[in-house]
């Protein structure tokens, strides 16, 4: 089952990748997918959660959910849960605001285990040899793998929990793959009421405000141009924006060092502490490819990288390697980029 997260009416992303993950997982397992969205005035979100890949639909649109607070979306989930007649094998939540506040809460209901900020999804068995616990000897099949990163992401770690359902693990915005809309797919749509009490109405929601300036949709942009510490002081971001503004659907990402020297908000960083990207198009400027920022940005289609160091790391893993100073490539890559695109009868 996927938690799907919407904002003020918004379906996110994220709901659309974690199904593409769901959608993978139980053809593993030869089971259907299952999606819960919960608000207020939900309107074809339910709908559109099917042609995203859910076969069933739990709502639960309320005006008590109008606004997201823990204590009433957790009466919601945990009330459709109920309603089932054993719990959903894996229950996937986004490793968003919401979704890293809300999974605790579940799998606390169910004293089950929870994996955060997931990378890979997979299912596989599992042999307990008992060494720790002799009690729990034996082969568990169909184990939810919760993989993702570790030790300073240097290691992979496939984590698993196979005693108890649900199963559970976020997953980090713009890894996933959404499998794509299709419109004649059909499911089933089931509406839950839910009763609250007074004590789910302890944190009231008296206004909120989305800071649009400060939004970056990094997760959506067919092409991210990303200014590194080599940029040398925020004004290099002007040359960084002025790339990025020859493409359509392009957005400004960042280094953490960028962003620590604080030439640029951390809306804007690529990396393991920041949003993770699979654009078609990554372009790096004066950014070393530490790890940390590798693990961000590696599934990008295609990589081009402008160092002035032709040692630096990033060489080893960017499509195209550019030694130089970004300041004299930059603007030639502009021109260079803008011809192919004209020649090719793609717009910029
Ligand atoms: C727990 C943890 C989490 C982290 N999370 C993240 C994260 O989410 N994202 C992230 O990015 N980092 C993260 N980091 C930091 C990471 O380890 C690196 O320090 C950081 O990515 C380096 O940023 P940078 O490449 O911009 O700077 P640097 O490593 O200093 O590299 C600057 C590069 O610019 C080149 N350069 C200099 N001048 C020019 C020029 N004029 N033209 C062309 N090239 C030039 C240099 O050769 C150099 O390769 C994390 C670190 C830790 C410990």
């Amino acid at each position: 089952m996927v938690v799907a997260d919407q904002l003020q009416g918004d379906m996110q992303r994220i709901a659309l990748e974690l199904l593409g993950a769901a959608r993978g997982l139980a053809e593993k397992l030869g089971v259907k997918v299952q999606a819960l969205v919960m608000g207020h005035e939900l309107g074809d979100m339910p709908q559109r959660l099917i042609w995203n890949g859910a076969d069933e639909v739990f709502v639960v649109d309320q005006p008590e959910l109008k606004e997201y607070t823990t204590l009433t979306y957790r009466r919601a989930v945990i009330s459709v849960l109920k309603t089932l007649p054993r719990p959903p094998h894996i229950v996937l939540c986004g490793a968003t605001t919401i979704g890293r506040d809300l999974a605790p809460r579940i799998a606390a209901y169910f004293e089950t285990g929870l994996t955060a900020d997931c990378t890979e999804l997979d299912i596989g068995d599992y042999e307990h040899k008992g060494k720790a616990d002799p009690a729990k000897v034996g082969t568990y099949n169909n184990c939810l793998y919760a993989i993702r990163p570790s030790f300073g992401e240097s290691l992979k770690a496939r984590i698993i929990g196979p005693w108890k359902n649900p199963q559970m693990a976020t997953a980090r915005a713009g890894v996933m793959v959404p499998v794509g809309e299709d419109t004649t797919r059909t499911g089933k749509i089931t509406a839950v009421p839910v009763s609250f009490e007074q004590s789910d109405f302890r944190v009231k929601v008296i206004e909120t405000v989305r800071d649009m300036s400060k939004t970056v949709d990094l997760t959506k942009a067919k092409v991210i141009v990303s200014g590194g510490f080599g940029l040398g002081s925020a004004d290099g971001f002007s040359v960084v924006s002025d790339l990025a503004s020859a493409f359509k659907d392009s957005a400004v990402g960042s280094s953490r060092k960028a962003v620590d020297a604080g030439w640029i908000p951390y809306a804007h960083q690529v990396g393991q502490t920041g949003k993770s990207v699979r654009p078609e198009l990554y372009i790096a400027l004066g950014i070393s490819g530490a790890i940390q920022h590798r693990v961000g940005m590696s599934n990008s289609h295609t990589i081009i990288a402008v160092n002035k160091d032709e040692k630096a790391p990033i060489f080893q893993f960017a499509h195209y390697g550019i030694v130089g100073d970004l300041y004299d490539v930059a603007p030639i890559l502009k021109e260079q980029l803008s011809k192919a695109m004209k020649a090719a009868g793609k717009e910029a």
